[in-house]
């Protein structure tokens, strides 16, 4: 509904037009705005042993900026930070959690096969088409920020391997007096 509206970040222009005009984009956004992330993310969460409720409207912050490198009416840059909650499944327990991201964002456009450009403090990024959607970078940043292996950072929150897994292979039942009895034996 919010496309429909025609947000700047949504826009296709050239980074030419964006930079002449010192397009600046300042707009909070949920993860659902971003197909591919929340599609990423969607198959990752798949797996949880306990569903996480509402992560795809978790809110995206966004502010970018778009000017010329140096003055020089050559390269654009585009600066800014994009904060957002995004949920992860821990690889240890398989249970959601959820994290907070901030990038920075100091990167110089260049496209691809043009001279490279360079600009002191910036990141080359290489565009492939000439029309550029701001939303694509923040999408294609978060996508980058995704930790290839989450997990809590406090393994005491994991539950332990050792219940964990035989609940998983009998179907989740619970046997609260199988381990009590096994302790009887002992
Ligand atoms: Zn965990």
């Amino acid at each position: 509904m919010r496309r429909a509206m025609a947000s700047p970040l949504t826009v296709r222009s050239t980074p030419a037009e964006l930079a002449d005009r010192k397009q600046v984009i300042e707009t909070k956004e949920n993860i659902d705005s971003f197909p591919r992330l929340a599609a990423i993310l969607g198959t990752e969460l798949s797996a949880a042993r306990t569903p996480l409720a509402k992560w795809r409207q978790f809110p995206v912050e966004i502010t970018l900026r778009f000017g010329w490198a140096g003055g020089r009416r050559e390269f654009v840059t585009v600066t800014g930070t994009v904060t957002a909650r995004i949920a992860a499944l821990c690889n240890r327990c398989l249970q959601p959690f959820v994290y907070p991201v901030r990038e920075e964002l100091k990167l110089l456009l260049v496209h691809t096969g043009d001279a490279t450009g360079e600009e002191p403090g910036h990141e080359t990024w290489e565009l492939d088409e000439e029309f550029l959607r701001p939303a694509d970078i923040v999408e294609e940043i978060l996508i980058m920020a995704l930790p290839l292996a989450p997990r809590h950072d406090d393994e005491t929150i994991c539950r332990p391997e050792a219940t964990a897994a035989p609940a998983a292979e009998r179907g989740n039942t619970i046997r609260p007096f199988a381990d009590l009895k096994s302790q009887m034996q002992d």
